[in-house]
């Protein structure tokens, strides 16, 4: 371990500052950024068992991906306040374990924006060019002029799927090249597409009228495979698609098939469904370009990442919040006490909505009824929902510090309200999105056990969990019939079933609690029965 050199010219006016430990190959200008408040000691070659014997006299440390701080660092870590990442994942963080201690967990998921975007376009450009083929046949002392035609990206419509961070430095990139830009994000409010000046439209519309597709969303279940043979057969012949987001949200063997079929011109990789790719037919084919996952990888980006966490451990040795904490903030535990049995309600609420919601969210609105309303910090709740609903839409892990910051970001407009009346219970938490085509609201309380008592004003008697069907439809004879037959047809089980219905023969809801997971497509079929206008299947 070396003092670094920075903090040795002035060691004798610092010695009784706090101490930070560099255990990763950061950026100088972060390192220099720190000195400021700290005394800084550089040690880049660190063990995990150097690491554990050290730490107990530092206050914070920064990392990049080669140290691992483990449980077991964090333990022998009395002093420590703060773990940064110079970077975006925190794989190599126990995120739980420092919660556990109420040490801050910070990163910094902006700083690779720019670079992802610039590296987007660059494949964009690559395959438009033919850059990379033509490239290589230069190389091999070819002169194949002819054989390079490409085509220019003004006017040419950009397909964005996906405008968080890293789509949104996209768009101003695009627009610079005179492209027209489309969007699919169901995610972003209209103020903040309005903003960055890009149309909104569903997945189709970018499938079929884009010439060039990006795609900036994180990996989930949801977006995995979300580009398969389907989407490929809707997008233009002559379309391009490029991936700079994950491997894994393109189906590679559809792709494969759509570009030997010549069913899409080209595409440009920077990630693979398994890294490095090993026997990657893709690998094979002239339309393809591909990078090693390098689109974050500027030394702009990691200067940028050591100056953002050296910011964020400089305000917490301060006093002052930082902005990007991972983790939970610690309670007292007389209001842990009294507020707890409402997490998991909160939780379930939250969960239940993202699954049933649809459009583009503008509101998220809250309202504690009856004694909860008179509880103390009940925004920790408010956090719970939050970061239930954002969480399976965005990359960066959405918790209880910094979930009202990410909503806010984000445009979205949180309220939170109290009302004296809950409906005969005791306590209810009535959770309502407002997207732009539509509500939902679903209300709950908490006996003994979470209990979903109310979905958009119908009453039912929910215990949320497993897998939920809920369909609206007319309560018309014949209609739950129909939906029980097409479940059986399927081989789904039913295990319970809950009807709620404000007047005869009106709209109705039902909840329909199944042992099997319910498929997209039964789904799809359940919509198509005579009478039911919507079917949704929710996992809890
Ligand atoms: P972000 O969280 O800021 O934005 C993600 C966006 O995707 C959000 O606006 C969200 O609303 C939207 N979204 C979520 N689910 C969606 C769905 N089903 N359909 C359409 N839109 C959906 O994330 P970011 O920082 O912009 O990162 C985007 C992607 O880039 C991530 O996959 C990330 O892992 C990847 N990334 C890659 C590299 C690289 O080296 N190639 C580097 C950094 C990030």
């Amino acid at each position: 371990m070396y003092v670094h050199q920075y903090q040795k010219k002035i060691k004798g006016e610092i010695m009784d500052k706090m101490k930070v430990l560099i255990a990763d190959q950061i950026n100088e200008k972060g390192i220099i950024e720190l000195e400021e408040v700290a005394d800084v000691v550089v040690d880049t070659d660190i063990t995990k068992e150097e690491l554990v014997n050290v730490i107990k006299d530092f206050v914070g440390i920064i990392v990049r991906s080669r140290t691992k701080v483990t449980r077991e660092v964090i333990e022998a870590a009395p002093k420590l306040k703060i773990i940064a990442r110079a970077g975006v994942g925190v794989d190599n963080v126990d995120v739980s374990a420092a919660t556990e201690k109420g040490i801050m967990v910070v990163n910094a998921p902006e700083s690779t924006s720019i670079t992802v975007a610039e590296h987007t376009m660059g494949l964009i450009l690559s395959i438009a060019r033919k850059i990379a083929v033509a490239d290589k046949s230069v190389k091999e002392g070819k002169w194949e002029k002819s054989k390079f035609m490409g085509i220019e990206l003004n006017g040419k419509t950009l397909g964005i799927i996906g405008m968080g961070r890293i789509g949104s430095q996209v768009v101003t990139r695009a627009k610079s090249f005179g492209m027209e830009i489309i969007v699919y994000d169901p995610y972003i409010t209209k103020e903040a597409a309005a903003e960055l000046g890009v149309t909104v439209v569903d997945l189709e519309t970018v499938l079929r009228n884009s010439d060039i597709i990006t795609i900036h969303v994180p990996l989930t279940p949801e977006t995995k495979h979300l580009i398969s043979k389907d989407e490929f057969e809707i997008m233009k012949d002559s379309a391009f698609i490029v991936n700079c987001a994950r491997g894994g949200i393109i189906n590679e063997k559809d792709l494969y098939d759509a570009l030997e079929s010549g069913k899409i011109a080209g595409a440009g990789l920077d990630v693979f469904e398994v890294e490095p790719p090993v026997d990657n037919p893709l690998l094979n084919l002239d339309n393809v370009v591909v990078t090693p996952h390098i689109g974050a990888s500027t030394s702009e980006a990691q200067r940028d990442a050591a100056i953002i966490v050296a910011k964020e451990v400089k305000n917490v040795l301060e006093g002052s919040s930082p902005k990007n904490v991972l983790n939970m903030p610690v309670i007292d535990p007389k209001t842990l006490q009294t507020i707890k049995p409402y997490f998991e309600l909160s939780e379930k609420l939250g969960n239940f909505l993202i699954q049933v919601a649809k459009g583009n969210i503008n509101e998220i609105n809250v309202t504690y009824c009856g004694e909860l309303a008179e509880l103390p910090k009940k925004d920790i709740l408010t956090r719970i929902i939050l970061q239930e609903i954002l969480n399976p839409i965005l990359t960066e892990p959405v918790n209880l510090v910094n979930a009202p910051a990410v909503a806010e970001k984000r445009g979205l407009i949180i309220t939170e309200s109290k009302r004296k009346d809950a409906k005969g219970y005791n306590s209810l938490i009535k959770v309502e999105i407002v997207s732009k085509d539509s509500k939902i609201s679903v209300e709950g309380i908490f006996v003994k056990e979470p209990k979903i008592v109310m979905i958009n004003g119908y009453k039912v008697d929910v215990k949320p969990e497993g897998t939920m069907m809920i369909a609206k439809y007319t309560d018309l004879p014949g209609t739950i019939g129909a939906i029980g037959t097409k479940l059986g047809e399927y081989n789904i089980n039913i295990a319970t079933m809950q009807v709620g219905r404000k007047e005869l023969g009106g709209e109705a809801v039902m909840v329909l609690k199944v042992d099997e997971k319910v498929p997209k497509d039964v789904i799809d079929e359940l919509k198509k029965l005579e009478h039911v206008y919507d079917a949704v299947a929710v996992n809890l």
